[in-house]
């Protein structure tokens, strides 16, 4: 099945806006998060999980028993959950501005886009874990990534199950 891209542009941008309406500062992404994971249901994935640093979890089952693929976006922004989460629209230039749009919800809304596509194409080859990581940002430190989380999947939990 073809992906048709351009038609599709429209629902990413609206899922980019609606997780960035989700305030998820660095340390308190958990609303972000779980958001993620119900959204990730929803596409039918699961399990889906959510460890103890906010890290969310699916698998795309593959074809093969080969080390599988990780694909990840940070659900965490820059940006003070106080912050007035407005966006302008630049109708003229095509181009929308606002809080933590670019970094990162278009991220996690791309990690979203791709796991829906996944719902309707064959089996990858091999295994694709889908997460939404953590704690990026600045004092995050890469927290959601360095933590037990990614590590396990690549040395003891690398397939779907
Ligand atoms: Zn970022």
């Amino acid at each position: 099945m073809a992906i048709d891209f351009i038609a599709q542009r429209q629902a990413l941008l609206e899922l980019t806006l609606e997780i960035q309406r989700i305030p998820a500062p660095t340390g308190a992404e958990a609303t972000r998060a779980r958001w993620v994971a119900d959204a990730l249901r929803k596409l039918g994935y699961s399990p889906v999980e959510i460890d103890a640093f906010d890290n969310v979890y699916a698998c795309i089952r593959g074809e093969a028993r080969r080390p599988a693929l990780l694909v990840s976006a940070h659900t965490d922004t820059v940006f003070p959950s106080a912050t007035d989460l407005s966006v302008r629209h630049d109708v003229i230039n095509r181009r929308i501005y606002g809080p933590g749009v670019g970094d990162n919800s278009l991220g996690v809304a791309s990690l979203l886009w791709l796991g829906r596509q996944f719902r309707n194409l064959e089996p990858p080859p091999v295994d694709i874990w889908l997460v939404a990581n953590s704690g990026e940002e600045g004092n995050g430190d890469l927290r959601g990534m360095r933590s037990r989380g990614p590590p396990r999947i690549i040395v003891r939990r690398q397939h779907c199950d």
